[in-house]
């Protein structure tokens, strides 16, 4: 059994089959449903986008046995030799490959010539800029008077090379370039009708290389099938394209989510190993930025074909649109710098680092708090009969309160927060460590903080039994101790003795425990970091700081 490349099995046989160029295709099925038809047709658009196909399409509906129509019947003999390629008629000339003067001579000798058996005789000219000055004189004085029975399809990829005097005597169409969601589309059309597996990712990746050809997309996609045996996977694509792995670019943007710079590294470091190119990890990463930065603008604006939409949308939902616009200038700036750096390995790595140091902090919460206001009360009660008005109350309270709850994640207090906030309440006990205990416990910031400074001790009288630092002092009071007793009784599902004093706690209280291990770390990294020019000219540029204690060495 032969293989049928794919472009050419799928090469639509009509206008109802084409994707894309709607435009083009009713100014056609218009002209042609109507009889009235220019004589010269001039296609323009880059490569893949459908000029030629088209152009066989058009003159499959001039020549069909069952009269002129937009819709050719694609089963007289007309038709099928048009598809075969055979049809006497149709004279194709690829310019690119027939430049001399003569040939296109000898080919318009033969206009005046009735047709042998059709009812127009077709010149479809592929490249029609390629042809040389005296070429483009002998096509002028035919297209200044062209015999009723001859049309002429010309395409080309450069119009701006065509003499005005040619392009003043055609019909002008230009052809856009395919979205990716088109190219998605019929991609995945393929390859349900031919039986072949494959996952959204593939599909995506496939498409934006083919770059808004659909012609490329289709060879990408003969490609992939061989590469893959027969099924097609993300990474497979991203291999054979040498493109970079979605899925390793989330990571570094959970990562940076997280402020975990271990993660972050070993995202990069995976990203590198599967054999990207530097400068492309950069790219995809400003692509994805793009595409949350879109989503966060209007959900409708991000194409149904963006690789893992879910996973888009959550991120859409929960950076500051502030973090994704500073995010995307750091990334640029790095690509930028990537050939400066002493080599790209360390370039990309500093611009990671770069990504989890700044944070626009004082941007952040207006950005936040901006969409609260469309769903303030005065908009909802303005919908609403007066007599549920009693039922609508709670309304106001939640939106306050939710208002409440992000101002108070946003603020210093919550710096220590990640790492808090994934609890595993498992095998969590009174005699776990203090550190894993407070991590457990569901508490207000300022708890959180009052237990990270005080240390467990032995007490017989009490289940738990705190030294708070007296230098934390002000972090006590009735309420707070309420509330920790009332999540400790959460956590481990009884009432229990709860008791707090001031004092020299003996043991490393986990703020202690976590300053000892920063500043180590720190002292290395933060000396890198200060090192970097890039740091200067993003401090200039957005004005941005260096947030303390962010800045962490990878070993
Ligand atoms: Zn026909």
């Amino acid at each position: 059994m032969t293989y049928e490349v794919l472009a050419r099995k799928w090469r639509p046989g009509n206008f109802q089959d084409l994707v894309g160029q709607e435009h083009v295709v009713r100014a056609l099925v218009n002209a042609l449903d109507s009889d009235r038809i220019h004589h010269a047709f001039l296609f323009t658009g880059t490569r893949g986008v459908g000029k030629t196909t088209i152009a066989r399409i058009l003159s499959k509906a001039l020549n069909c046995e069952q009269g002129v129509s937009s819709k050719p019947c694609g089963t007289c003999s007309a038709c099928t030799e048009i598809d075969e390629g055979r049809f006497l008629d149709l004279i194709e000339v690829d310019a690119a490959s027939r430049t001399k003067v003569d040939d296109t001579r000898e080919l318009l000798d033969n206009v005046q010539y009735a047709p042998s058996r059709g009812r127009y005789k077709v010149y479809l000219i592929d490249e029609v800029h390629m042809l040389s000055g005296h070429s483009f004189n002998a096509l002028l004085k035919t297209l200044e008077e062209p015999p009723p029975h001859v049309k002429f399809l010309l395409a080309t990829t450069d119009p701006q090379k065509l003499p005005v005097t040619v392009l003043s005597r055609c019909l002008q169409f230009s052809l856009k370039r395919l979205s990716r969601e088109q190219i998605s589309g019929q991609l995945k059309t393929i390859l349900e009708s031919e039986k072949i597996k494959s996952d959204a990712g593939s599909i995506d990746a496939i498409a934006r290389a083919a770059d808004g050809s659909m012609r490329d997309g289709l060879s990408l996609l003969d490609q992939a099938i061989s590469f893959g045996a027969g099924e097609l996977l993300v990474n497979d694509v991203t291999d054979m394209l040498g493109t970079i792995d979605p899925q390793g670019v989330d990571n570094m943007l959970d990562a940076l989510q997280d402020q975990n710079a271990d993660t972050l590294m070993a995202a990069v470091a995976s990203l590198v190993q599967i054999g990207g190119d530097y400068s492309q990890i950069i790219d995809a990463l400003l692509l994805r930025l793009h595409e949350i930065a879109l989503a966060q603008t209007d959900k409708k604006l991000v194409s149904d074909s963006a690789g893992n939409m879910d996973k888009l949308l959550k991120f859409a939902d929960e950076m500051p649109a502030a973090d994704v616009q500073l995010y995307y200038q750091i990334a640029l700036h790095g690509k930028r710098d990537l050939p400066l750096a002493p080599d790209p390995r360390t370039g990309l790595e500093m611009m990671a680092l770069r990504l989890l140091t700044f944070q626009p902090v004082a941007e952040s919460k207006p950005v936040t708090n901006q969409s609260v206001p469309k769903t303030e009360p005065a908009a909802v009660s303005n919908k609403q009969p007066a007599s549920t008005s009693t039922s609508q109350q709670p309304a106001p309270a939640v939106t306050a309160s939710a208002v409440t709850n992000t101002a108070s994640e946003a603020s210093p207090a919550a710096a220590i927060a990640p790492e808090t906030s994934k609890n595993i309440t498992q095998n969590i006990t009174m005699d776990s460590p203090w550190t894993d205990i407070v991590n457990a416990l569901q508490i207000s910031p300022l708890v959180k903080q009052l237990c990270s400074n005080a240390a467990m001790q032995k007490d017989s009288t009490f289940d738990v039994s705190l030294v708070l630092d007296q230098s934390h002092g002000q972090l006590l009071n009735k309420d707070r101790e309420l509330e920790l007793k009332k999540a400790m009784e959460s956590l481990w599902g009884k009432t229990i003795k709860l008791k707090i004093e001031l004092g020299k706690p003996s043991n490393d209280t986990p703020a202690a425990t976590k300053k000892k291990e920063l500043d180590s770390k720190q002292h290395a990294a933060e000396t890198a970091i200060n090192k970097d020019e890039n740091i200067q000219a993003l401090q200039e540029s957005f004005g941005a700081t260096i947030k303390p204690g962010s800045v962490r060495s990878r070993v």
